[in-house]
């Protein structure tokens, strides 16, 4: 009977991380307990419907953060009036109140059901998104096979403080959140859930193979074993597990896709006969009108001028989870290193020297990695697993 798990979400932590040099500590436990070297994530953004719900991309119906659906948005709250009048204003306006206008406006939704910023998100297009694996249909919060609904099924306490979800604010940085995990394990807790975002955070800055990542990289591991070393110390039988649910590869290109996508679609209106959403390495259309359909072809010719740059690929052609329409009519896909910016997400300028959001199948540091140990686990080395798979590991040792 272990004291309590500890699942740490470490963003980020690819696979080829893990060794001696970069990650003494991390390195130490892989060779005493279960060392999955290479975790593979599914193409999309969902990781943690993957880990704590078991189910693929193909299966949870998860891709992106957000998806298409205009029934569900919590901006339909205001009036399309006053998000078109307030995108006139942002648009006259400097960067700063822009800025301060974004805040507002978050401070205002986040108060709504399933709320979410309004990211780099053209104002009166937000109307469109609603939250995917955060939403309405969480599988995360409903599904029966969520690892929340066997912790009550079998009288279990998680705690969630230290965690992440995208219609919630983040609990400070990677500091605060090991101090709210650390009580949460010294009290009730049976499951503490942790984010540890300090490694997506500066292998974004700095990319993977810089030494200046490396050092950061080297102070995460010591903040991991501080907080190992301190839990010990209240609660000595306790099932550690730390995921790296996705890697991180340099990035050698740019492209400006919205551009594209802007020049394809020449005297359409945006919002009216199209509207359009950039993930850093996914770029998808929707199209409005007859006049935009008609259109479709010269985005995918544009596209494949860019040569092997960029994939696009029509939501029919692509099937499975992408034929409702959910995450675009027409979706772009940047081969791995290609950076779409600016993007939903981001402005221009970000300067950012690493990425992930590849295609796993064909872009290895996609790759995260899973170290476990405690009184559940042996050691034990696994060449590589599906991300989806943590789930099994997890609810196996949920006694
Ligand atoms: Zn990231």
């Amino acid at each position: 009977m272990t004291c309590a798990i500890v699942i740490l979400v470490v963003d980020a932590l690819r696979s080829s991380y893990v060794s001696e040099d970069k990650t003494p500590f991390l390195a130490e436990q892989a060779s005493k307990g279960l060392h999955v070297k290479s975790l593979i994530p599914g193409h999309g953004f969902c990781e943690r419907t993957e880990i704590l719900v078991g189910k693929s991309m193909e299966d949870s119906g998860f891709f992106s953060a957000l998806k298409y659906a205009p029934q569900e948005s919590p901006y339909r709250a205001i009036h399309p009036l006053i998000l078109k009048i307030l995108q006139v204003f942002e648009s006259f306006s400097p960067r700063l109140v822009r800025k301060v206008l974004r805040r507002i406006i978050w401070e205002v939704i986040s108060r709504a059901r399933l709320g979410f910023a309004p990211l780099n998100v053209p104002i009166s297009e937000l109307k469109f998104f609603a939250l995917a694996e955060d939403g309405a249909g969480s599988l995360i919060r409903h599904d029966p096979d969520s690892i929340y609904s066997i912790a009550r099924d079998r009288g279990l306490v998680v705690n969630d403080a230290a965690f992440t979800s995208m219609n919630n604010r983040l609990s400070g940085g990677d500091n605060e959140r090991l101090e709210l995990a650390l009580e949460a394990v010294t009290s009730a807790s049976n499951i503490t859930l942790v984010y540890l975002s300090d490694c997506d955070k500066y292998g974004h800055k700095y990319g993977p193979e810089n030494p200046l990542f490396h050092t950061k990289l080297r102070e995460i591991d010591n903040k991991i074993r501080q907080f190992v070393k301190r839990v010990g110390a209240d609660c000595g039988q306790i099932d550690f597990v730390i995921i790296g649910d996705h890697g991180m590869t340099e990035i050698r290109d740019v492209i400006d896709i919205e551009s594209v996508v802007k020049g394809a679609m020449s005297g359409l209106s945006r919002g009216k006969d199209y509207i359009s959403f950039v993930d850093s390495t996914v770029g998808k259309v929707w199209l409005h009108s007859e006049n935009a359909r008609k259109k479709a072809t010269a985005i995918i010719e544009d596209c494949n001028s860019l040569g092997d740059a960029v994939a696009c690929r029509k939501k029919e052609e692509l099937g499975g989870v992408f034929a409702r329409g959910e995450y675009g009519d027409i979706l772009m896909f940047a081969s791995p290193g290609v950076l779409f910016s600016p993007d939903s997400f981001n402005s221009a300028g970000e300067n950012l020297q690493g990425m992930h959001g590849y295609d796993p199948g064909v872009c290895a540091d996609m790759h995260g990695t899973l170290i476990a140990w405690g009184p559940s686990f042996t050691s034990n080395d696994v060449e590589s697993l599906s991300l989806h798979a943590v789930h099994g590991i997890i609810k196996e040792i949920m006694i």
